[in-house]
Parts: C-alpha cells; structure tokens; sequence
C-alpha cells in the first residue's frame, strides 16, 4: 500500500502520516497572523541592549546545571574535560569551566526506578558549561546547540552512546531513547542546554507504533524516502543516510534523518557511521538556530536508526488528528540546502 496523500499539479495537497493516521493538509499562511509566534531571539530588542553582569550572575547561580554549581545536581556520574574534546569553542567564555559536558541522573526519572529494577535510569547530559550565548541581549539569549560546533555534537552522540551501555547493563531495560528539548516552548524545563536520555522496560510505544507501521507496510520507508525526493524535500543524501523536510512530523515544521540501511542501536554505529548521522542531524540543529525545538532519536525493534527533530516556531496545532503545514515548507528544504551548500564551499 502507497503512502496515502494527494499531489495536484505537481504540489501535496495533503498526507497521512502512516504511523499515527495524522493527515496533514498543505495550506497558504502568509496572510495569517500568528500573534502567539514562538520565538528564539525577539527582533524587537535593540541590538545596543546588553543583559546586565548582575541579571547573568542571578540566573547562572540559580542553575543548577551551571559550573560552580555542581553540588546541587544529582551526583555526577562522568564528565568530558576538555582533553575529551578538544574542539570546544568556550575556551575563551568559560576558560575556568573544569569540564564540557557532565553525566548525571535526572533528579525526576520518567520512568519510576521501582519499575527498572530500583536504579534510576533517566539521565541528564549537560551539553555545554555555557548558559547564556556570547554577549546575551536578554534573558532569553541562551546557548543552544546548533552553535556547539558537529564535532562537540559528535561528542554529545558518543556520549549517549556510552550512558546507552551503562543503561543496557541492567537486566530490566529493553529500550532506550534520546530526547532533546531546547526552549521554554518545548517542554524544557531548565533553560541550561541540556539532553535526556531515558530507559524503560517496555519498548517505548512511539518506536512500536513505528515497528507495526512497517509490518503492516514492508517498503515504508523506502517509501517515504521516494516521496519526499519527489516533493524536494530532500535535504542530505549519501548511501547511508537520508534526511528531509518531513510533511508528515508530529509539528508543522518537522524534519527525519534516517540510516535506511542500519536497523542497530546508536551504540552499535561505527565511529564513520555516528559521525555521518550526527552531522545530519548538527546541519538541521545549525540552520534552526536558537529556535525553540524538541528531537528525539528513535533505535530497536528492527527499525533503521533515524532521529525526529520538530521546529516550535509555532503552536501547536494538531486539531482532531489534522494537522496544517505551510506551504512554505518547499521553500525551507531548499534553504537549508543552499544553506549547506554554502557552507560546505
Ligand atoms: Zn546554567
Ligand atoms: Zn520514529
């Protein structure tokens, strides 16, 4: 059975998402005024303003993800120094900070430890000593990750990689998954830039649901793969990985990458192969910036590994399992490729 949807005159008209049902119809928004944007940095605030040294002091001694303020995370598992990553661009912002990144167990795990055999296997890895960007204007002019740099990314992976082990060890965990929420619109609940990594017994339902889709549907993603070449909403391709502007995310502006050929584990990658995943999904994260949104990594039940990233630019806005998609979303495949073309001259 093909991807179901409707293309007019060479345009989507509409999709359904082959996992969820969701069907997403392509409309014109230009003339619509999103008074509720979410936003990354305000264009309204003058480019003179600078957030005061006593505003940067009150919220970084608050945070318990700042350096310095070690004592009131969870104890630390392992930290990266920076002999561990030696591409670090915060040597001149945070020349004291003694670490990269730390490893340590959500104070809040998702999934009760009394189910994971009493261990606590909700993990928190603090991306980066850095709270506020160089020169913040305002309070809301946070370090994010797409501007770490893909080797500090690859580094991020790796280290995910390595908690996933730590995570597998113990008998009761069967599943893993990698989530990432940047921005206060997404669900974050520490501006600090931070990813969680969480175990579970059970499969986590998202990646079952995915599992039966493909029963249910042998060639899916070959599929989805061939569709969205069709629509030019392909953004990267090599023989290993694949990642577009997806019509079918579980937001409005929504991006896949995917290694087609690879139905392992992100630890199971090859050190070649978690460096071309991560640059797939680093070159996304660069492009949307400081803007606020949430990925997650999806790995097991025989599915090819592949990462959702989804964009909140915009509320939310799945209404009875419809979903609207601007129109414009042609338009941001093919800036993000000459963006990366750019780039990579
Ligand atoms: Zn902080
Ligand atoms: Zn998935």
């Amino acid at each position: 059975m093909p991807i179901e949807c409707e293309i007019r005159d060479g345009a989507l008209v509409w999709i359904k998402n082959p996992v969820s049902g969701v069907i997403s119809y392509v409309v014109d928004v230009s003339g619509k005024s999103f008074a509720f944007t979410l936003g990354g940095r305000d264009p309204n605030v003058d480019a003179s303003q600078h957030l005061s040294p006593e505003a940067i002091r009150h919220a970084t001694e608050a945070c318990p993800f700042c350096p310095g303020n070690e004592d009131s995370a969870p104890p630390e598992l392992f930290r990266l120094s920076l002999e561990d990553v030696p591409e670090w661009s915060g040597l001149k912002a945070a020349p004291h900070s003694r670490w990269v990144m730390r490893v340590f167990n959500n104070l809040f795990p998702r999934i009760p430890s009394e189910l994971t055999g009493d261990r606590n296997e909700s993990y928190i890895v603090v991306e980066d000593p850095r709270h506020f960007i160089d020169s913040p204007r305002t309070a809301a002019d946070l370090m994010f990750t797409g501007t770490l740099g893909s080797r500090h990314f690859i580094h991020l992976l790796q280290t995910d990689a390595f908690v996933m082990r730590r995570a597998l060890e113990n008998p009761n965990i069967c599943s893993v998954v990698i989530r990432k929420n940047q921005g206060r619109e997404s669900g974050a609940s520490q501006p600090h830039l931070h990813q969680q990594i969480l175990g579970s017994p059970e499969p986590f339902p998202a990646v079952v649901a995915e599992a039966r889709a493909e029963r249910d549907h042998p060639h899916l993603w070959q599929e989805i793969i061939a569709l969205m070449d069709r629509l030019g909403l392909v953004i990267d391709r090599t023989s290993n990985i694949v990642s577009y502007a997806s019509p079918i995310g579980a937001f409005p502006r929504s991006y896949d990458v995917l290694m087609p050929n690879f139905r392992g584990l992100l630890c199971e990658l090859s050190k070649d192969q978690m460096v071309e995943f991560g640059n797939a999904i680093y070159r996304v994260l660069s492009t949307l910036g400081p803007l606020p949104l949430d990925y997650e990594i999806h790995q097991g039940e025989g599915l090819p590994l592949h990462a959702h990233l989804n964009a909140r630019l915009y509320p939310y806005s799945n209404v009875a399992g419809t979903l609207n998609l601007p129109s414009t979303l042609l338009q941001s495949a093919a800036a993000i490729r000459s963006a990366l073309a750019r780039h990579r001259e």
